[in-house]
């Protein structure tokens, strides 16, 4: 394993390197907020980037700065492809494993650029020349922050720079609420909202901006959220079916799962979505104290994540990934009761 630091690295940076920074598939306010906010910190110091997503995100988070410079790499293949293939540095962020960057992981493997990796998942993988990976911290944002900080103490956050940093802090924490958040999360809170992000208009994009059928769609979920009692587990399942009926976007199911958890002494909290285009089920898990969810989507559904955050997905249809799913379930007995 590399040495757990991006020392160095800021020597090698200047406005003739090129850059890309890459994050994960089905970006979320961290992965959007992070690289974002390093591609704006970057253009503070006339250092061009190009930030690259595999694929579209969420309409709640498409008002973040300078967003509209994203590459999306399933409209733009070619373009993406060029742009990494010409780029000396590759930063990933928010993920691990090459394999969570949709149909461009083993074109990434084969490049010479020099990669880093900055991230806060768990059991990180071994392609990356830089890495500033810390497995404690609640949200990529704050080891970007990090990063700046340190290595860059003279130059001050932009606003918005900021406030791409805050949204992927607060999305990440749960709205500073998971037991992730630490009173250091909230100092360097503190510091984004005195560098101009603005909290309550930063939070009013991201949760106050449902439309009618999300609420709808919700209702189906609630409607098809099961609790199994002596597991103290809820899952809910929403299938192409409903999803289609409710005029599906990106985005809409976003935080369904936590509802699950928010049932008196449930532990553990699941949602199954059926994605007929992929042919897939995709999986969000989430877990309150010890039961390690990250394990579970590993084992089971080929996924991972965090000790109380993971997703996955099954091949199988919606029927036997839930009959899966409860036989599996049955084998923890132990932790869930
Ligand atoms: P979500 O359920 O919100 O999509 O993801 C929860 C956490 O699990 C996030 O940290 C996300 O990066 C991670 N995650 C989601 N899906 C997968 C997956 O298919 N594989 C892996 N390894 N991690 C995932
Ligand atoms: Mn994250």
């Amino acid at each position: 394993m590399r040495k757990n630091t991006l020392e160095g690295l800021k020597d090698q940076l200047n406005p003739t390197s090129k850059i890309s920074i890459i994050s994960h598939k089905n970006p979320d306010g961290d992965a959007l907020g992070s690289s974002l906010a390093l591609h704006l910190f970057l253009k503070q110091l006339e250092i061009p980037s190009q930030v690259i997503m595999p694929n579209n995100y969420p309409y709640f988070l498409k008002w973040l700065p300078n967003n509209q410079d994203i590459l999306c790499y399933d409209s733009k293949e070619a373009e993406c492809k060029a742009r990494l293939e010409a780029s000396d540095f590759i930063f990933t962020l928010d993920f691990n494993h090459l394999n969570r960057v949709g149909g461009l992981g083993d074109f990434l493997m084969d490049l010479k650029a020099t990669f880093v990796m900055i991230d806060h998942h768990q059991e990180p993988s071994d392609y990356a020349d830089y890495m500033l990976v810390n497995t404690q911290i609640a949200s990529t944002c704050e080891l970007v922050y990090e990063f700046i900080t340190s290595q860059y103490p003279n130059t001050s956050l932009s606003a918005d720079v900021a406030s791409c940093l805050y949204t992927g802090i607060m999305t990440d924490t749960g709205s500073f609420r998971f037991p992730s958040t630490t009173s250091e999360t909230h100092r360097i809170i503190a510091n984004l909202i005195d560098a101009g992000a603005d909290n309550s208009q930063i939070h009013q994009h991201i949760y106050d901006n449902n439309n009618i059928s999300r609420l709808h769609l919700l209702g189906v979920a609630l409607n098809n959220l099961k609790v199994v009692e002596e597991l103290n587990t809820a899952y809910i399942f929403l299938s192409q079916e409903d999803l289609n009926s409710n005029h599906f976007k990106k985005g809409d199911t976003e935080g369904f799962v936590n509802y699950g958890l928010s049932i008196k002494g449930i532990k553990f909290a699941v949602i199954f979505i059926e994605n007929k285009a992929e042919n897939i089920i995709k999986i969000s898990l989430r877990s309150i104290g010890d039961f390690n969810v990250n394990a579970f989507a590993r084992k089971h559904f080929s996924g991972g994540g965090h000790n109380n955050a993971a997703g996955g997905k099954s091949d199988l249809d919606l029927k036997s990934t839930l009959a899966k799913f409860e036989t599996t379930l049955k084998l923890y007995k132990e932790d869930l009761s």
